[in-house]
């Protein structure tokens, strides 16, 4: 199942209300009314009402075409979001470092999240801003400890997304948070693509196209730590509840590391693709 966050009409998102829906078809969305507040409250109790999810978006009662609608963000607000450096392995050689022996997580803030099809920002203080092409794991389940045995039924679904790092920012100190926390630099989606319809997330190729050049052209079977390895260690630290965001690592291809360096400027587009999940494609603009 597809599902997402949206607004009637394809105008602004800060109009209107936000509503849940199940795309089908791939261009038609069926709202979900008043199922749930949510996608974090829907994700949270998938187990009771998911059953008259399917059932409302087989019923097709009310349709609207994607095209009339302004897709958000499918998690507006997560709880958090975390992301894993340096984690396929011709990203770690192009960028000069060693393969990891730990997995390096940082989060993104909040104030990043952006819809798969809005602006993102080339902020004022820029000098590098770069893409990276990313499977986005959704959590399902609430709870710590997860074993790399348990994580599968502790994810609810995958996403596309574009970690968006401003390099400068990311590499001028040790800790990478604010070079990977500018406003609008988490855009993901289109949808959440639920698990059982993904299979196995780990044979999904996945590209970063820029200007319609493709930079990264790769598959999450390369990814060095893969989707439970991952769980399993976020979640010793920390509770993972429904509705976390988990940006699972880039391949090779990125602008810094291109010779020359490339950086994104305004006015270019970034399409970023996962077989079986669709894709998002942001125009970046410069910070207004
Ligand atoms: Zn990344």
């Amino acid at each position: 199942m597809k599902l997402a966050t949206f607004r009637r009409g394809p105008g602004p998102h800060d109009q209107g209300r936000n509503e849940l829906g199940a795309v089908i078809e791939g261009e038609r969305i069926v709202p979900l009314g008043a199922l749930a507040r949510d996608m974090i409250d829907l994700i949270a109790r998938w187990g009771a009402i998911g059953d008259e999810a399917r059932r409302l978006a087989g019923a097709a009662a009310e349709t609207l075409p994607l095209s009339d609608v302004h897709l958000l963000a499918p998690i507006p607000r997560p709880g958090k979001i975390m992301a894993i450096g340096l984690n396929y392995a011709d990203h770690i050689a192009e960028t000069g470092a060693a393969t990891p022996a730990h997995q390096i997580w940082f989060s993104k803030g909040i104030n990043a999240v952006t819809g798969p099809f809005d602006p993102v920002d080339i902020p004022r203080v820029s000098r590098f801003v770069d893409y990276e092409a990313e499977l986005v794991t959704i959590v399902g389940a609430r709870g710590r400890h997860f074993t790399r045995d348990a994580a599968p039924a502790a994810v609810f679904g995958f996403c596309v997304g574009n970690d968006v790092s401003e390099r400068f920012w990311q590499n001028r100190t040790a800790q990478w948070v604010l070079g990977k926390s500018f406003d609008t630099h988490a855009p993901f989606g289109p949808w959440i693509t639920t698990a059982d319809e993904v299979g196995d997330p780990h044979v999904l190729g996945i590209r970063g196209i820029v200007n319609g050049e493709t930079r990264q052209d790769s598959n999450t079977r390369h990814l060095v730590f893969n989707v439970w390895d991952q769980l399993a260690e976020l979640s010793q630290v920390m509770t993972l509840e429904p509705g976390d965001v988990i940006y699972t690592g880039t391949p090779g291809g990125v602008g810094a590391a291109m010779k020359p360096p490339r950086p994104l400027k305004a006015g270019d587009k970034v399409r970023i693709e996962i077989d079986r999940l669709g894709a998002i494609e942001n125009t970046f603009v410069a910070e207004g």
